[in-house]
């Protein structure tokens, strides 16, 4: 964990977060400026600064977030009718917060792709 992190903080409880999943490897907790009807941020419990920081070691951490992204896609009842999964990585992306994050959006159609 990293002293000065917001979402390090979230991790250890020093800031106060609305949980929706936590396992050994992730937290998930709703974003407090929500861009959807549902607007989940998924990240790894370790402190990992963005996607262009991902070490071979981190890989269960990788695979543990897409296997939260699924259980809460059940869990808030979204899997069916579908969701975005978003990963800003570093200045061009507009990555504010340096704490690896998946923005898992739903609830309603979403607007145009990008890609
Ligand atoms: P980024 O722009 O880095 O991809 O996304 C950072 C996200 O973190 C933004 O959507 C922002 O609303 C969210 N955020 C920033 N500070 C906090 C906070 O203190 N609590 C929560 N729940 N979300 C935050
Ligand atoms: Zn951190």
């Amino acid at each position: 964990m990293k002293d000065d992190c917001l979402f390090c903080k979230i991790i250890k409880g020093e800031i106060p977060s609305e949980k929706v999943y936590e396992d050994e490897f992730v937290l998930a907790f709703r974003d407090i400026n929500p861009a959807a009807p549902i607007h989940i941020l998924v990240i790894p419990k370790k402190h990992i600064d963005s996607l262009a920081g991902l070490e071979n070691e981190d890989k269960e951490y990788v695979w543990k977030i897409h296997e939260a992204m699924n259980k809460i896609a059940e869990q808030e009842n979204f899997k069916e009718d579908g969701f975005r999964v978003i990963v800003n990585c570093g200045k061009d992306a507009g990555q504010e917060v340096m704490h690896l994050h998946y923005h898992l959006l739903a609830g309603q159609k979403m607007g145009d792709k990008i890609v």
